[in-house]
Protein backbone atom coordinates (compact mmCIF):
# COMPACT_ATOMS: atom_id res chain seq x y z
CA UNK A 1 0.00 0.00 0.00
CA UNK A 2 1.72 3.14 -1.53
CA UNK A 3 0.70 6.94 -0.07
CA UNK A 4 2.58 8.20 -2.84
CA UNK A 5 1.42 11.53 -4.64
CA UNK A 6 -1.24 11.62 -7.66
CA UNK A 7 1.94 11.05 -10.07
CA UNK A 8 0.49 8.53 -12.23
CA UNK A 9 2.12 6.41 -15.31
CA UNK A 10 1.34 8.36 -18.74
CA UNK A 11 0.50 5.49 -20.19
CA UNK A 12 -3.91 3.85 -19.73
CA UNK A 13 -3.59 2.19 -16.21
CA UNK A 14 -6.18 1.28 -13.50
CA UNK A 15 -6.17 2.27 -9.85
CA UNK A 16 -7.63 -0.44 -7.55
CA UNK A 17 -10.40 0.76 -5.54
CA UNK A 18 -8.24 1.21 -2.56
CA UNK A 19 -6.26 3.63 -4.10
CA UNK A 20 -9.09 5.67 -6.53
CA UNK A 21 -11.02 6.36 -2.98
CA UNK A 22 -7.70 7.63 -1.71
CA UNK A 23 -7.54 9.89 -4.46
CA UNK A 24 -11.59 10.99 -4.53
CA UNK A 25 -11.61 11.19 -0.89
CA UNK A 26 -14.29 8.73 -0.08
CA UNK A 27 -14.63 5.44 1.37
CA UNK A 28 -13.92 1.98 -0.93
CA UNK A 29 -17.45 0.97 0.08
CA UNK A 30 -18.68 4.41 -1.43
CA UNK A 31 -16.64 3.92 -4.27
CA UNK A 32 -18.02 0.10 -4.96
CA UNK A 33 -21.46 1.19 -4.24
CA UNK A 34 -21.47 3.62 -6.86
CA UNK A 35 -19.68 2.13 -9.36
CA UNK A 36 -22.22 -0.51 -8.84
CA UNK A 37 -24.94 1.73 -9.64
CA UNK A 38 -23.04 3.22 -11.94
CA UNK A 39 -22.58 6.49 -10.72
CA UNK A 40 -18.93 6.19 -11.26
CA UNK A 41 -17.24 4.24 -14.18
CA UNK A 42 -15.71 1.33 -13.43
CA UNK A 43 -14.18 -1.93 -14.63
CA UNK A 44 -15.01 -5.34 -12.87
CA UNK A 45 -12.00 -7.77 -13.38
CA UNK A 46 -13.40 -10.50 -11.13
CA UNK A 47 -14.40 -9.91 -8.10
CA UNK A 48 -12.92 -6.32 -8.23
CA UNK A 49 -13.19 -3.00 -9.35
CA UNK A 50 -10.61 -1.16 -11.06
CA UNK A 51 -11.29 2.79 -11.77
CA UNK A 52 -8.95 4.77 -14.82
CA UNK A 53 -7.59 8.47 -14.24
CA UNK A 54 -10.75 9.79 -16.68
CA UNK A 55 -13.28 8.13 -14.38
CA UNK A 56 -11.35 9.15 -11.16
CA UNK A 57 -11.39 12.56 -11.95
CA UNK A 58 -15.15 12.25 -13.26
CA UNK A 59 -15.71 11.16 -9.97
CA UNK A 60 -14.21 14.29 -8.25
CA UNK A 61 -15.89 16.88 -10.51
CA UNK A 62 -19.22 14.72 -9.61
CA UNK A 63 -19.21 14.85 -6.06
CA UNK A 64 -18.12 18.60 -6.36
CA UNK A 65 -21.56 19.21 -8.23
CA UNK A 66 -23.69 17.22 -5.82
CA UNK A 67 -23.48 17.18 -1.94
CA UNK A 68 -21.83 13.95 -1.41
CA UNK A 69 -24.10 11.71 0.96
CA UNK A 70 -23.41 12.64 4.49
CA UNK A 71 -20.07 12.08 5.87
CA UNK A 72 -17.28 14.27 7.55
CA UNK A 73 -17.69 17.70 6.20
CA UNK A 74 -21.69 17.39 6.55
CA UNK A 75 -22.15 20.59 8.49
CA UNK A 76 -22.36 23.21 5.47
CA UNK A 77 -25.98 21.97 4.96
CA UNK A 78 -28.15 23.79 6.32
ZN1 LIG B 1 -3.45 7.01 -12.46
Amino acid sequence: MTMTAAVCDPCPHTHHAEDAAARIGCSVITLKRKAARGEIRGTKVGREWRFSDEAIADAIRDGERRPAPPRRDSRRRS
